[in-house]
This record gives C-alpha cells, structure tokens and sequence, in this order.
C-alpha cells in the first residue's frame, strides 16, 4: 500500500470533463481577463459566503491580504505603526502584507484546543502592546487547518476594543464559525470586515495555478480593493491610487466556478475522513484535533501533534503513508523577521516541533482506517 500525502491528479480528474468544457469556452471566447467568467465568480463566491457585495477576484491569497490591508489605510481605517493580532502559529504569508504597510504584528500564541488564536493571549498580548505605545487597531483571524478561529470571546474583545476583524481564510472555504446564539453559525469568509481567500491548487478549492479573492461588505473598501488591484484605476487611463496588477485569469475564475459548484461534496469528503480518523486513532502517543459540535470545519489538514515527530513521520513514510508538516519553522522564526518578531511564543513552539499532517483531501474512508490501525501499532 502506499498513500501519498496529496495527490492533486485525484482531485482534478473527477471533474476533468466540467474543466475543460470550461478551458474550451474561455480559448473560444478570445476574452481573456476582466471578463464574464471573472464576474460569475465573482458573485457565486460572494453568494456562497452569504455576502451582499460581489467578491473581488485577484491573482493570489497573499495579494489579496496584501491588498485588504493597503486598502485599509488607503481609505484611513488603518495607519501605518496600528498593531494588528494575528496568530503565531499560521503561515507567513498572513504576516507579510501587515509589515509592508508598516503595520505592527502583535502575535497571539494558539491555543491548545483548538491551535487558532487564543482569546486569553490575545487579550494579554494587546494590553502589553498598548502599555508599550501601540495602537491596536484590527484583528487578523486565521482559519488555520480549515478550523474557524472565531468564538465569543474573540468577538467580545474585538467589540470592547473597538477592532476591525481581517479574516484570512485561505485555508477555510466552507467553513462555519458560531454565533450569537449557541445554533446560530455564520460563514467563515464573512464574519468581519474584510476576508482573503486563497485558491491555490492544494486548497480545499483549488484552481489550476494561482488565484485569490477578497470578499467585504463595505462598499467604499471593495471600490479601493478593485482600484488597487487595477493599477489604482477608478476608470480606464484614470489613476486615483498607485496601484498593482492583480488580476485573476479568466481562464482560472471558469476553472474555479466548476470547482466551487463542488464545494459541498468536498467538505462532506474531508469531513468524513476527519470522523474516521477521530474515531479510530486510540494511540495515547498521539494528539488528535477536536472535533467541535458548535462549528463546521472543513479540514484543510488534519493536524495531529506527535512527541518524537521525526520517528513518527518515518514509522508511518515505511507503512506507505505519506505526511506533511504545517509548519515547521513558525514567521518569528524565519530569519526575514530576526530582530523584528520578538518575544517567546512556547506554544506556537510546541505546536511547530510536533504537528504532522495526515493525508486527508483525496483518500477514502476505508483508507483512513488503514492509516489509523498502522498509528495505533506506532509505539
Ligand atoms: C495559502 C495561504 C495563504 C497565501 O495564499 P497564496 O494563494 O498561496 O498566496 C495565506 N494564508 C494562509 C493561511 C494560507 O494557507
């Protein structure tokens, strides 16, 4: 037996047909960017997230972060040395575009429940920043693994602060976080003021190259998100920013439609992996994610934490199973940010030395058992 990690021909071949019916409509049309397919997205996106405005297509999830925060300052809700949470432990592209407007991290360690932001260190965090003269000003959730990092708690210390909440949600299409009242859920993607998507090809939705969104309700910041991602331009040859080429493909936004028509079958997949696996790993060894009553998680990995991760890794590379780690070297880590991301993040840490994830986008059920019986035997 041998399951690799992730096999991206598995994902795509069942809709090969849808997609390249669609590759064959864009060659057809000549029409290539800034088109109708581009459009259709741009509302089915916004639509499946319960949005009122169309969302704002782009070239990648990092341009889509970078452009919300250029955005915010733009039109003055931010101003460059405003602190902004943000988890430590995620992926270093949701703090790039807060230090290239100048914007001042304030790192939040996760916690243990769940790995997403701590509302307990958030709030310590931004007390110890304010005492050190930093105007904490937003908040940037990162659905980190498909898990909504979003409860109470959060949203109160976002309320009694005064925070704008930035969600980067490239890891979480689909997925739905609580609110108000215990059986109220709202979509991941449009819980705050602003969200970033990702579609690069490994994400739950994935086009075939790069491409990213940004969906907001807030008519002024969309106008400046799509005029920045238009080299500024409000009208053609009319620059009221200096702005960026971000544009997503045509070719992609068709890709991505077909893609995002499955949507429902690809969470209900994941989902149904990640039941298995909770059900079936017993290893005392090994450290298995929660799966919460009170939210809908849609699994972009499924992150176990492991003590002696490197043996555990090569037990389970001899049984045939492929893993992957996320991420070994946390941003404070990397040497871009020496001198810069300071202070001790132990959890974030731990989580980084010990997190392993299992195979989970393109394997069955059956597989899933398999892979859980060779972890029991792991000692
Ligand atoms: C993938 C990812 C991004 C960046 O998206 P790209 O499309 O690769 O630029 C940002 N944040 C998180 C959490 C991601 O997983």
């Amino acid at each position: 037996m041998m399951i690799p990690f992730l096999r991206l021909t598995d994902t795509t071949a069942p809709l090969a047909a849808e997609l390249k019916e669609s590759a064959a409509r864009v060659i057809d049309s000549g029409w290539f960017l800034n088109g109708p397919e581009t459009k259709a997205f741009e509302k089915e996106l916004a639509e499946s997230v319960d949005a009122s405005l169309p969302a704002i297509a782009c070239s990648n999830g990092l341009d889509a972060l970078r452009l919300t925060f250029r955005a915010l300052i733009e039109t003055g809700r931010l101003r460059p040395g405003d602190g902004v949470l943000v988890p430590a432990n995620t992926y270093i592209a949701s703090i790039l575009p807060l230090t290239e407007f100048g914007l001042r991290p304030v790192l939040v360690e996760p916690s243990e429940e769940d790995l997403c932001m701590d509302a307990g260190d958030a709030s310590r965090r931004l007390g110890d920043a304010a005492a050190a003269g930093t105007d904490v000003r937003a908040m940037l959730v990162v659905h980190l693994y498909g898990n909504p990092c979003w409860n109470e708690r959060l949203r109160q210390l976002a309320e009694e602060n005064g925070l704008m909440v930035i969600e980067d949600n490239a890891q979480a299409i689909g997925a739905e976080a609580p609110c108000e009242g215990f059986n109220d859920t709202r979509k991941c993607g449009n819980l705050g003021h602003a969200a970033a998507f990702s579609f690069y090809p490994t994400k739950n939705i994935g086009a075939l190259g790069d491409a990213g969104a940004v969906v907001t309700e807030d008519e002024e910041l969309a106008k400046t998100i799509r005029a920045l991602a238009n080299y500024g331009s409000d009208r053609r040859y009319h620059n009221i920013h200096q702005g960026y080429n971000c544009r997503m493909d045509e070719i992609q936004a068709a890709f991505l439609r077909v893609k995002l028509r499955h949507l429902g079958e690809e969470c209900e997949r994941r989902r149904a992996v990640a039941a298995v696996y909770d059900l079936e790993i017993t290893n005392p060894l090994i450290g298995k994610p929660r799966i919460f009553g009170d939210r809908r998680q849609v699994w972009h990995q499924y992150p176990v934490l492991a003590k002696d991760r490197d043996r555990f890794r090569r037990y389970l590379e001899e049984n045939g199973v492929g893993t992957d780690v996320h991420y070994a070297t946390p941003p404070h880590r990397q040497p871009c940010y020496e001198g810069i991301l300071t202070g001790e993040y132990r959890q974030t840490d731990h989580v980084a030395s010990s997190e392993v994830s299992l195979p989970i986008a393109n394997i069955t059920e059956a597989e899933a058992k398999e892979i859980s019986r060779i972890i029991n035997s792991f000692k």
